[in-house]
C-alpha cells in the first residue's frame, strides 16, 4: 500500500481543517481502507470564541458522512474540555453520550458527532485516523490474531482487545494507551474491529495509517495470503430469471416489505459460493462490527429463506434476555445470499443499499479467504455480534431514516425511456423510490443516468431475443419486474386510408401492438412474482375513444392495445396484477411531435398549430411530466383497488367527455 499524499494537491487546501478534509479523502478513495461511510477521522484545533476566550475544539467526522467526499462542514466541532470530563466518568449510557455530544457542539446545525468521538478526544495527538482496513482485519480475525499483531508491529501499536464501539471502548483505550504506548508507538490495533493512527500533522497521521496497513499487507504476502489466487469457478450457470424473482419474493415476504435483489454471478462470486468449506467460514460472522447492520449477522447459504428466518428468530430469542434494554426483533430476512448457482446475491430496501451490501461483502470474502490462508478465520462471538446488531444507537439511526418512499424496494420497467413520456416516467418512478429499468432503441439510454437505481438497456422491442436478454439483465440487477410501463410507440405522419401502404400499417402494428403483446407475455411470469403485486400501465391515446382522420394505423394499434390490456386485467386480476390504461392527448414535448406532424394534425382539424396545442376543455398544456406522474401514481397505493380502467390525460376533450 502506497501513500497517495501529494504536496501540490495538499497545498490547495487551506488551514488545518482543510488538510483534515484532504487526507480524509485520501483514505476514503481506497476501498480496502474505508467502505461506504466506515472509518472516521479528527483534528484538535484551538479557537477563539465570540467571548474572546480560547478553547480547544475537536473536529470529528459527523455520522452519515463519507470520507471519500467529506467537506469541512461534514466535521462536527465538539468542545474538548467537556469531552475530557466525560471520559473521567465511570459509565455513560448511549443516550447520555449522544445528548452530551450534541449539546457541546460549537456550531448549530453540525452533523451528529461520531460514536467514537470520546476516543478521538482521549488520544493525545492532533490528528487521528481510523479505518477498518481489509489487511489488518485479515490479521486480527484469525487464531492467535493478537500474537500475530504483536509480531508484526512490536511496540509501534497498542493492542486493544475487542470491546463494542462507544463509551466503554473509549474508557478501555484511555486506560491502556498511556500505560502501553512507547516512544515509537504510532497507532492502535483494535482486535476484530480496525486500526487507529495519529500524528502531529495531517500527513504524519495519514502516512502512519498507510505504514501500518502496508505492514499487514506485507505480512500476508510473505504467507501467500495477500494476492488471492485467480478464481476458476467452473461452469457459469444462467438460472432462469423466475428463480431469482421467486427468491426475491420470499426474501421480501420475510422482510415484510419489497426488497431489491442484486445478483453477481462472476467467477469470483461463484468460486466463493462454491467453496467446500463455505459454511465453516461464512457462517462465523462479519469481519468488523461496522458491517453488521448492513450485511446482517451471517449470510444465507442456499435459498431456504424459512430456515434462515427460523434460525434468526432463535438467535434473537437466545440473546435478548441478557441485553440491557428491551429489544424488538429486526426483520429476519438475510441481506447476503451465497448460492452455488446464483453466486453472490444482496438485498436492500433500495438498489443503492443492495449495491453497498454487495461491495461490503466482496471485501468480506477477501478478508475471510486471506484469514483462512494464514491462521483460520475467526469472527466475534454471537453474543458480541448481537450487541452490535441490536445497539440502541444503530437502531435509533434506522428510526431517524423515517418512512421509506411509496415504491421503495420495487422494480419498474419502462419502454421508450430515452425521451418524452418514457423518460418522464423514469424520473417519476425513481422519485418514488423504485429501481427502474429503461429500455429504448436509442443507445443514449445506456448512459443517460449514472445511478445505482437505474439500468438503461438498448433494446428494439420488436426483437424477441433482445427483449429476452434485456429482461435477464434487469432481473440480475434488481431481482424482478413489478411494474411494466408500456410506452414505446410510433406515431407516423398522417395518411388517409386510401394512401396508407400495407408496410406502413404493419410497421405501426409491430411496434405499438405486437411488441407490447410479446413483452407482456414475457414479463407475466415475473409480474406474478412481484412482492407487492404486479402492475401494468399502458400508455394508450385519446385516439382510442376519439379517433381522428389520417391516423388509421396509429388509432387502430392503440385501440387493439387497449383491448389487450382489458383482457390482461381480466386474466391476471386473480393474481393481483393490475392493468390500467392512460389516454394522453396533445403531449407536445415528446419525440413523436415533429413540426411536420404538428402541422399535418392541425390541418386535419382545420385549425392553426397554436389552436391545436391548446385545444382542450381546460385550455391547458399537457406535458410529458403530467402523464408520467399519473402513470407512477397508478402503480402506487392510491390505485390499489383499480384495474381495467382507462383514464384520459388530455385537458378534457369534448368528443371524449
Ligand atoms: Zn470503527
Amino acid at each position: 500500500m502506497k501513500s497517495l499524499w501529494n504536496d501540490a494537491d495538499a497545498a490547495t487546501w487551506k488551514g488545518e481543517l482543510g488538510l483534515r478534509v484532504y487526507s480524509s479523502r485520501l483514505l476514503g478513495r481506497d476501498r480496502s481502507l474505508v467502505l461506504h461511510g466506515g472509518g472516521n477521522t479528527s483534528v484538535k484545533l484551538r479557537e477563539t470564541n465570540l467571548a474572546g476566550e480560547e478553547e480547544d475544539v475537536l473536529y470529528v467526522k459527523g455520522s452519515g458522512q463519507d470520507l471519500e467526499s467529506i467537506e469541512e462542514a461534514g466535521f462536527a466541532p465538539v468542545r474538548m474540555t467537556h469531552l475530557l470530563k466525560l471520559a473521567r466518568r465511570e459509565s455513560l449510557t448511549d443516550s447520555q453520550m449522544v445528548n452530551e455530544l450534541l449539546t457541546h457542539l460549537t456550531r448549530a446545525g453540525a452533523p451528529a458527532p461520531s460514536v467514537e468521538t470520546i476516543l478521538h478526544a482521549l488520544l493525545p495527538h492532533r490528528y487521528v485516523d481510523h479505518t477498518h482496513a481489509d489487511a489488518v482485519l485479515a490479521v486480527t480475525n484469525t487464531d492467535h490474531g493478537e500474537a500475530r499483531v504483536r509480531r508484526i508491529y512490536g511496540s509501534r501499536v497498542v493492542v486493544i482487545p475487542y470491546v463494542m464501539p462507544g463509551f466503554d471502548l473509549a474508557r478501555l483505550c484511555a486506560a491502556r494507551f498511556p500505560r502501553e504506548a512507547r516512544e515509537d508507538t504510532i497507532g492502535m490495533v483494535l482486535m476484530n474491529h480496525g486500526v487507529f493512527s495519529f500524528g502531529a500533522t495531517a500527513r504524519e497521521s495519514y502516512e502512519r495509517m498507510i505504514e501500518l496497513v502496508d505492514a499487514a499487507e506485507r505480512h500476508l504476502a510473505t504467507r501467500n495470503a495477500w494476492s488471492l489466487p485467480s478464481h476458476a469457478a467452473g461452469e457459469p450457470l444462467a438460472p432462469p430469471p423466475t428463480e431469482i424473482a421467486a427468491l426475491r419474493r420470499e426474501l421480501s415476504a420475510a422482510a415484510g416489505c419489497p426488497l431489491v435483489l442484486r445478483t453477481e454471478a462472476d467467477s469470483r462470486a461463484l468460486a466463493f459460493a462454491r467453496r467446500a468449506d463455505l459454511r465453516e467460514l461464512a457462517l462465523r460472522g462479519p469481519v468488523t462490527p461496522d458491517h453488521v447492520l448492513r450485511t446482517k449477522r451471517v449470510p444465507m447459504i442456499g435459498r431456504d429463506v424459512a430456515a434462515y428466518a427460523r434460525e434468526y428468530r432463535e438467535y434473537f430469542a437466545e440473546h435478548v434476555p441478557g441485553s440491557r434494554e428491551p429489544k424488538t426483533m429486526l426483520d429476519p430476512a438475510p441481506r447476503v445470499v451465497l448460492d452455488p448457482q446464483l453466486g453472490l446475491c444482496t438485498a436492500g430496501r433500495s438498489a443503492r443499499e443492495a449495491a453497498v451490501v454487495a461491495d461490503i461483502y466482496r471485501h468480506t470474502m477477501d478478508v475471510i479467504e486471506r484469514a483462512a490462508l494464514t491462521g483460520g478465520y475467526r469472527a466475534l462471538a454471537p453474543r458480541e455480534i448481537f450487541e452490535v446488531e441490536y445497539w440502541d444507537l444503530e437502531q435509533a439511526k434506522l428510526r431517524r431514516a423515517g418512512r421509506p418512499p411509496p415504491l421503495a424496494g420495487e422494480v419498474a420497467l419502462v419502454t421508450g425511456a430515452a425521451s418524452g413520456i418514457g423518460k418522464a416516467c423514469v424520473a417519476a418512478l425513481v422519485a418514488r423510490g423504485a429501481a427502474v429499468v429503461g429500455m429504448d432503441i436509442d443507445p443514449a439510454i445506456e448512459s443517460c443516468r449514472d445511478r445505482e437505481d437505474f439500468l438503461g438497456l438498448r433494446c428494439d422491442v420488436t426483437h424477441g431475443e433482445e427483449v429476452g436478454s434485456a429482461l435477464r439483465a434487469a432481473v440480475a440487477r434488481f431481482g424482478g419486474i413489478d411494474m411494466l410501463i408500456l410506452n414505446a410507440g410510433v406515431f407516423p405522419g398522417g395518411a388517409r386510408i386510401g394512401q396508407l401502404g400495407l408496410d406502413e400499417w404493419r410497421r405501426v402494428m409491430a411496434v405499438n401492438l405486437d411488441a407490447n403483446f410479446a413483452l407482456m407475455r414475457e414479463a407475466y411470469p415475473l409480474l406474478r412474482l412481484a412482492p407487492g403485486s404486479g402492475r401494468v400501465v399502458v400508455i394508450g391515446s385519446k385516439n382510442v375513444p376519439a379517433p381522428g382522420p389520417g391516423a388509421a394505423a396509429y388509432s387502430a394499434s392503440k385501440a387493439a392495445l387497449t383491448q389487450l390490456a382489458r383482457v390482461a386485467a381480466l386474466e391476471w386480476g386473480a393474481e393481483g396484477i393490475r392493468v390500467n390504461v392512460l389516454h394522453p392527448n396533445a403531449v407536445f414535448d415528446t419525440g413523436a411531435w415533429t413540426e411536420e406532424v404538428l402541422r399535418a394534425r392541425a390541418a386535419n382539424y382545420g385549425v392553426t398549430v397554436d389552436e391545436y396545442k391548446h385545444g382542450n376543455v381546460l385550455g391547458t398544456e399537457i406535458r410529458s411530466r403530467d402523464v408520467a406522474e399519473l402513470a407512477a401514481e397508478m402503480c402506487g397505493p392510491l390505485f390499489s383497488r383499480t384495474t381495467g380502467a382507462q383514464l384520459p390525460v388530455d385537458g378534457g376533450n369534448e368528443r371524449v367527455i
